[in-house]
């Protein structure tokens, strides 16, 4: 932004810092490409704007950088447009020439990013710029305050520059800074310190943003006339000028009034902002350390009323610095624009914490991942092992059960001879007796057809006994097969009366609809029913007879086939109840105890099961083998 305190941007009206300015000082010099000016004054006051101007045209080309030892080379920020400019600092070349002999001063008229790319290049010795870009190359470029501009009319450097806000006269309905909101206001351009930043500053302390609650923000450009005319002719409610501007104005002032004026004792002009610092003279990072003192001693030697400029030593710019830091701007203008890393030093312990989360989670899951591994392992490993027990257990069971039924097949073989005894007794008896006829030559036809055809049918009788016994001893894998529940009870009977010394009187007892079938292994219930008649014969062996009578039962429940066995034997206490099922338990002297577990793991291998109650009448033991699948015909 161009502007500076003290200086007339209008030409028709009364100079404020104009009257600092030397009238008619003549100028001459070079000037850089486009805005170096190496300025020598020459004093003929009546030529002094003719010559400003034809510098304009004369200024000549120096490379980038390149400093003769006996040249001052300063930047100064221009607003004034070349002829203000020049006039303005002219004293300031005067005196340095003066007190520096043989030393050139150049005067190089820059715009705020001309200002800045001299600087970058090193182009230039010292620069006067406004507080707030000065803060902005002090950070960017290591410029650092040797001088702070005396204004004159008796205002401290530390107490020089403010903002005010203008409306027209008669605009009774704004008061105060807040009754800008939803109004339309006119400013330079948004890079003017005193023209629109410290404006901006005072606006967002009482909470007001010029984007947001304006209506429009007019932006009109140099010079700052234009600010007023807006204004005055109603395109805008309001301007925001620096301070003093209006006092510049004479008789024009009439027609404005400054919006909510501060107290500010000792300053000479109405404001609406707290007062800042006035412009500083900074050397850069590579100006001779021995020139920034000379050039500070000669210009701390000018008189405000003598030579229209003064300096003093430089102010304090921090209330330049908290003023950019609340809005964000300049070297804050990071705070606006988080970089991560930013984020990251302003909320470090969010990041700390988001940090220490994110590892405890990976740590967590790293964990939880050789956890699982470690437990699949050992799952699979667990059930490698079952499978192997299983099928050990499975053998082990098949053993048993071929055991039992050796063991059967042991007492079976005591009555096995009894069995056989009769028909066999029954061949014999007719052989004999065919013997004795063909002696006596009796043997007739129709008697040797009888006897032969009951050896006949003894013999076949025999071998049945035989091959029941042999199909029920044979070791084999079990097999399903649909049987009906009556012929595998039948079967069982026939079985069981070959094992029994004497055998007891059975019951078949079948309340099922005929037709209906099961589907089991054959075998393995003949051997269960085989086990549960034995069983009960055995717990009335040594009872009176019509105890040792046994009761087969055929039910249905629903589609599941009830198997009741009873007996009208000793019965059973509490302990013996508790054990039967457990394999080798067993109250009889030369039994095994495995009968009962056996019959219990083949009903549990048909998903059924076998338990075992006393009778209503408390007589003897009742076993309910309970078998699933039983398939009734439809009635
Ligand atoms: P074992 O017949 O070799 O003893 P079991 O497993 O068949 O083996 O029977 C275990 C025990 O259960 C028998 O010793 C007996 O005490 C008891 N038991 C089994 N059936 C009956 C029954 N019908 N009446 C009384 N006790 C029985």
């Amino acid at each position: 932004m161009r502007e500076r305190p003290g200086a007339s941007v209008l030409s028709r009206m009364p100079a404020y810092a104009a009257a600092h300015a030397l009238p008619g000082q003549r100028l001459d010099g070079r000037h850089s490409k486009g805005d170096f000016a190496p300025m020598k004054l020459v004093r003929k006051p009546h030529l002094g704007i003719a010559l400003a101007l034809a510098t304009l045209l004369m200024w000549t080309c120096l490379p980038a950088g390149a400093r003769q030892n006996d040249e001052i080379r300063i930047g100064v920020l221009d607003f004034l447009g070349s002829e203000a400019t020049v006039s303005e600092w002219s004293p300031m070349v005067r005196r340095l020439e003066a007190s520096l002999p043989g030393h050139t001063v150049r005067l190089a008229r820059l715009d705020h990013s001309g200002m800045r790319a001299a600087v970058a290049a090193g182009e230039l010795d010292f620069i006067v710029t406004n507080p707030g870009h000065y803060v902005e190359l002090e950070a960017e470029f290591g410029a650092s305050r040797i001088l702070t501009l005396v204004a004159g009319h008796g205002r401290s450097p530390a107490r020089a520059l403010g903002s005010t806000v203008l409306v027209r006269a008669d605009r009774s309905d704004l008061r105060a800074l807040a009754d800008l909101r939803g109004k339309r206001v006119a400013i330079v351009g948004r890079e003017g310190f005193g023209g629109f930043q410290l404006m901006w500053g005072a606006l967002a302390a009482i909470g007001l943003s010029p984007d947001e609650d304006f209506a429009a923000l007019q932006t009109v450009g140099f010079p700052m006339s234009r600010v007023l005319e807006e204004v005055a002719n109603g395109r805008a409610d309001a301007g925001i000028v620096r301070t003093c501007m209006l006092e510049s104005l004479g008789e024009a002032a009439r027609s404005f009034r400054v919006l909510a004026p501060r107290a500010e004792p000792d300053f000479p002009c109405a404001t609406t902002t707290p007062l800042y610092p006035d412009w500083p003279l900074a050397s850069l990072r590579h100006t001779p350390p021995a020139l920034g003192k000379q050039v500070a001693i000669a210009l701390l030697s000018m008189d405000a009323a003598r030579d229209g400029l003064a300096w003093a030593v430089p102010a304090d710019y921090q209330s330049v610095h908290e003023l950019f830091r609340q809005l964000q701007i300049g070297p804050y203008a990071y705070l606006r624009e988080p970089t991560l890393m930013v984020l990251a030093q302003r909320y470090w312990p969010w990041v700390a914490g988001f940090a220490v989360v994110l590892l405890g989670w990976i740590l967590y899951t790293v964990r939880v991942e050789y956890l699982v591994q470690k437990r699949t392992a050992a799952l699979s490993a667990a059930l490698a092992e079952r499978d192997r027990l299983e099928a050990s257990a499975r053998d082990a069971q098949e053993q048993a059960g071929h055991l039992a039924r050796l063991s059967v097949l042991g007492e079976l073989s005591g009555t096995l001879a009894h069995e056989l005894n009769q028909p066999l007794a029954t061949i014999a008896n007719y052989a004999n007796s065919l013997i004795l006829r063909a002696d006596n030559g009796r043997l007739t036809d129709a008697a040797l057809r009888e006897a032969t055809g009951e050896i006949a049918a003894q013999a076949e009788r025999a071998s049945g006994i035989l091959s029941r016994i042999r199909a029920f001893a044979r070791k084999r894998t079990a097999a399903r097969e649909a049987v009906a529940p009556a012929e595998l009870a039948g079967e069982a009977i026939a079985l069981s009366r070959g094992m029994m010394a004497r055998a007891p009187d059975i019951t078949l007892l079948d309340t099922l609809a005929p037709g209906g079938v099961i589907e089991v292994d054959r075998l393995q219930i003949q051997q269960v029913l085989l086990n549960l008649l034995k069983n009960g014969y055995d717990a009335a062996r040594d009872l009176p007879p019509e105890r040792q009578k046994l009761e087969l039962t055929l039910a249905a429940a629903g589609s599941r086939l009830e198997i009741m066995v009873r007996d009208h034997g000793s019965g059973m206490d509490a302990t013996t109840h508790s054990h039967l099922f457990e394999p080798f338990f067993t109250t009889k002297p030369d039994g095994l105890g495995l009968g009962l577990s056996i019959c219990r793991s083949i009903a549990e291998a048909h998903g059924g099961r076998l338990a075992a109650d006393a009778p209503a009448d408390g007589i003897g033991t009742r076993f309910i083998l309970t078998l699933p699948g039983l398939q009734l015909p439809s009635p």
